[in-house]
């Protein structure tokens, strides 16, 4: 069925190895229609009416090669609860992120990774700094931002942004023994 959102390629399509390029500010047109459908996106599949009648898959981020941009973009979405317990979705758009520093402790999901663009699963820990410093041009308040990151939102940003080099998350998965231990990570379950 036709519709208005973006098509996530598959990791045999070669956009999903490629390197990206930056992005010039202030953004083209087409740069925000990028944007705005990678947000779109990630947005509409975490509500489950429109997810199940547009056929989304849920995702709790997206970056521009998934759908066959290879240009510095990504979004990533998070459920926040405030201190009611009313959960808010906090969007992260970001243009040429760059991690400028990182803690040399790990972390990693218990339960692995997943990706929209790999279809078959991978099992296995994937080995993520615990926290993060990302620098980058914040699309939404349009600024530029240092975003420090821990926990699963760190995972998650840093996920996207090996897109942008053509890394997927299986390259990080010990080939031999893909459920060893990583030495004082953090366990994200
Ligand atoms: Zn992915």
């Amino acid at each position: 069925m036709e519709n208005k959102y973006v098509t996530i390629l598959p990791d045999t399509d070669k956009h999903l190895r490629e390197k990206c390029v930056d992005v010039r500010l202030p953004l083209s047109k087409k740069d925000k229609e990028v944007m705005e459908g990678l947000i779109q996106y990630v947005v509409d599949s975490r509500d489950k009416d429109l997810a199940e009648q547009y056929g989304l898959q849920a995702a709790s981020g997206l970056a521009a090669p998934q759908i066959g941009v290879n240009r510095n973009m990504i979004v990533v979405v998070m459920d926040e609860e405030d201190e009611e317990g009313n959960v808010e979705q906090v969007v992260t758009a970001l243009v040429n992120p760059k991690i400028v520093s990182y803690s040399e402790q790990y972390s990693y999901l218990s339960s692995g990774e997943g990706c929209l663009s790999v279809p078959e699963t991978h099992e296995g820990y994937v080995p993520r700094h615990a926290r993060i410093t990302v620098e980058a041009y914040d699309y939404l308040a349009k600024k530029k931002v240092k975003i420090r990151a821990k926990g699963y939102y760190a995972i998650v940003l840093q996920h996207e942004i090996d897109h942008l080099s053509g890394i997927l998350y299986y390259d990080h998965i010990n080939k031999n023994n893909p459920y060893a231990e990583i030495s004082g990570a953090i366990v994200i379950d």
